[in-house]
């Protein structure tokens, strides 16, 4: 039998609660599909820095290099928040651990399940039906630019007064592209009626020309797959206008972070997003939310972001397709059947549907 070992980061606010169930249902789902995992907790964000002094220890960063994948789920609080520019924060933790394990690119799914659609901040009719899937590059492009500040600037100032002058640089290699755009054909080809749609600013950026070139080339070694460019303002309003166009959605850092909270936003709440970090190390999977300290700790929160970031551990990180499956139709059963944690309750739905984490989480299990 086939056997994973899971470095898993409860971290803080309400990681832990969330995380015990995404590990309850990867033991389920495992058991059902025939291989093993082994699943072991390690210190991140601000409870590494409370036990170690550091949010990043060196015993945990080896764990996660050492593991088959890392499910993290949330790190960070106002109890670490300080003004003191030299403290450690939890934040670090995680930029720290992405870093080291070379992870170049951030898969968002945006599905807005059928039972959920009146939870969007779009009208029903608008949202039924999208489900897809947003690949951003995450280690280039103007978040990993040189930055400059000259506090004097000649001529910077106002009405022409020396002031301050910033800049921050926009690079781009082809190889960077390239990966990243491969990984949305390859996603594309997966899914039934695939295609991709790359987001630029062609018409401007030069980065952006050298983003759609390589797309092209890309595009025309799959020609079975259909492609289109957009440009992102017009992403920006599509994606509002008429989000069900979309299946597989590619763009750089910048772009990619600023659209795919947009999209978020289709689905109604942030307890229903999970993510995936793919590199070259070991491969990370979290919800898209914090740490929600305002109910950490009340057995409130919704751990279904956490349990579907398990299913893109099968998928992307094990290679366990069927394992995700079994994940995802368990959640959206679970919903049908109308079982709501709070955040995701319309107004009017029964009290006795509302569930907290642990009973949400048996709900899914009994469905799996
Ligand atoms: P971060 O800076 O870490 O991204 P944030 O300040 O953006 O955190 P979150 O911690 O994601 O915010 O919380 C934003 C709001 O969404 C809070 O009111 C929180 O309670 C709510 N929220 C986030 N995740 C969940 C969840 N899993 N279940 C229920 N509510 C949640
Ligand atoms: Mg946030």
């Amino acid at each position: 039998m086939k056997s994973y070992q899971i470095c898993c980061l409860p971290g803080d606010g309400i990681g832990p609660e969330i995380l015990a169930q995404g590990v309850r249902v990867l033991e389920a789902v495992a058991a059902r599909c025939g291989f093993a995992v082994r699943c072991e907790n390690h210190a991140i964000g601000g409870v590494a820095i409370d036990a170690t002094g550091t949010p990043l220890p060196d015993e945990t960063l080896a764990a996660a290099e050492a593991a088959d994948a890392v499910l993290l789920a949330s790190v960070g609080g106002p109890r670490w928040d300080t003004t003191d520019p030299a403290a450690p924060r939890p934040e670090q933790g995680l930029l720290g651990i992405r870093k080291a394990l070379g992870l170049y690119l951030n898969l968002r799914p945006v599905h807005v399940f059928d039972a959920l659609v009146d939870a969007s901040s779009l009208k029903p009719e608008l949202v039924r039906g999208v489900d897809m899937l947003i690949v951003r590059e995450l280690t280039g492009g103007l978040y990993f630019g040189a930055r400059e500040r000259i506090e004097d600037a000649p001529g910077k100032g106002v009405d022409g007064a020396p002031g301050v002058w910033c800049s921050d640089a926009l690079e781009y290699g082809e190889g960077e592209i390239d990966r990243v755009v491969r990984f949305a054909f390859e996603a594309a080809a997966g899914r039934p009626g695939g295609h991709v749609c790359s987001v630029d600013k062609a018409n401007v950026l030069g980065t952006s020309k050298l983003w759609r070139d390589v797309a092209e080339r890309v595009a025309a070694e799959n020609p079975d797959i259909p492609f289109e460019n957009m440009l992102v303002d017009n992403c920006a309003m599509q994606l509002v206008a008429r989000p069900a166009q979309f299946d597989v959605l590619v763009t750089e850092n910048t772009f990619g972070d600023i659209l795919s909270d947009e999209a978020s936003m289709l689905t109604g709440s942030l307890g229903m997003l999970a993510s995936a970090s793919l590199g070259s190390g070991t491969p990370l999977f979290e919800p898209s939310h914090g740490s929600a300290p305002d109910i950490a700790g009340l057995g409130i929160a919704n751990p279904l972001a956490q349990i579907l970031s398990v299913a893109l551990l099968c998928r992307h990180g094990l290679g366990e397709a069927k394992a995700a499956d079994m994940i995802e139709a368990a959640v959206e059963q679970t919903l049908n059947d109308g079982w709501r944690t709070r955040d995701i309750a319309a107004p009017g739905t029964p009290e006795g549907c509302i569930l907290g984490t642990d009973a949400m989480c048996d709900k899914v299990l009994e469905r799996l």
